[in-house]
């Protein structure tokens, strides 16, 4: 249905691809890219004709309004290889919706979804040898728009670049994390942009994690701005608790990001019957839970990690270890995603799509 290549694409191919260079056993996240990348520009009021060329440096004018305001919004989503070859996204439909939201919200323009899919399913197809099969393995790939229009005049811009880079990822484990409750510092506020991908959100977060990080935790679990009494998110990922089998995580709100992890493995919980309460949680709560023994587990939710162990956490200047549990939540549902993503389970959502 998508699967049709459009015309409209200018397609520039790299001359010789630098695949062979890869050591594919030893990937770092996000630091190496395919053969080719997808842009598409927006003047005069419209998106241009789209373009696929070989991967590299951009030039732009140093008055662009990205550098200077942070008009940018993006996406982080991955493509799956089974083990007969074929390709898989995980709802793309999501990202796709949510792109526009974030741009709304940035006041940027929406993006036009033929030219979304086309573009991402004829790029996926021509770097199609960087998708490795394998369990874990994946393509990460980064939507991404920016304000390009020169001039440092302080308004939304009327030129802008949509992109798309894609980057092979393993899955690694990094261990377990241990995560500091925000008491002070906030990611997002009431009536702002938390809930849109926008690149302002994380540089305001790298302060806070960086001193967090001086006390030996590797993320923050971000509470709400007003009070600091209710949990929002883990570091760049929506937070799940569990109190004895009961799964908890906090309803998305202007101040959270309406991850697609998070709803997925809601739905998929529900579906197999676990108790799932969606409803705000607060860190006193928590606190309760982690004395009378009844909190079991603590997980990050996202598209780069798909559950990400919480061991221990901070807060108020107590330091709370987890017991390491025998059939965690965590891994049961990141297996049970995995397996609908890598095509080794079936689909009943309807989740995935072949590229
Ligand atoms: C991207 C992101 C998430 C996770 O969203 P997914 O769609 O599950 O990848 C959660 N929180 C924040 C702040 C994010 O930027």
């Amino acid at each position: 249905m998508r699967n049709a290549v459009p015309q409209e694409i200018e397609i520039t191919k790299i001359n010789e691809s630098k695949i062979s260079q890869v050591d594919f056993e030893n990937l770092a996240f996000g630091k190496v890219f395919t053969d080719h990348m997808f842009i598409c520009d927006y003047v005069n009021g419209e998106w241009q004709t789209p373009k696929i060329v070989p991967y590299g440096p951009l030039t732009l004018d140093p008055s662009a309004r990205v550098f200077h305001y942070g008009q940018a919004v993006f996406e982080g989503m991955k493509a799956y290889k089974d083990d007969q070859g074929d390709t898989f996204l995980f709802r793309p439909d999501e990202n796709f919706k949510r792109i526009n939201k974030s741009a709304e919200r940035l006041a940027m323009p929406e993006f036009p979804e033929e030219y979304f899919f086309d573009g991402l399913n004829t790029l996926l197809k021509l770097d199609d040898q960087w998708i490795k099969s394998g369990f874990g393995n994946s393509l990460y790939i980064r939507p991404f728009v920016i304000a390009t229009q020169p001039s440092v005049s302080a308004s939304e811009a009327d030129e802008y670049r949509f992109m798309i880079i894609c980057s092979p990822a393993q899955s690694y484990y990094s261990g377990d994390v241990s995560v500091l409750v925000a008491e002070k510092f906030s990611r997002s506020a009431s009536g702002g942009f938390g809930y849109a991908k926008a690149a302002g959100n994380y540089a305001g977060q790298f302060y806070p994690t960086k001193l967090a990080k001086e006390q030996g935790y590797q993320q923050i679990i971000w509470t709400d701005s007003n009070t600091h009494e209710y949990v929002e998110e883990a570091g760049t990922m929506n937070v799940f608790f569990r109190i004895n089998d009961t799964l908890l995580t906090a309803p998305v709100s202007d101040r959270i990001l309406d991850g697609i992890t998070r709803k997925s493995l809601i739905a998929l919980a529900e579906k197999q019957g676990y108790n799932v309460e969606v409803r705000p949680i607060k860190v006193s709560e928590v606190v309760d839970a982690f004395n009378n023994g009844s909190l079991k587990e603590i997980f990050g939710a996202g598209t780069a990690a798909v559950v990400s162990p919480v061991k221990a956490f901070g807060y108020k200047g107590e330091h709370y270890e987890l017991e390491k549990q025998e059939n965690s939540y965590a891994s049961y549902f990141k297996k049970s995603l995995m397996d609908i993503q890598y095509n080794k389970a079936e689909d009943s959502f309807g989740w995935r799509t072949k590229v």
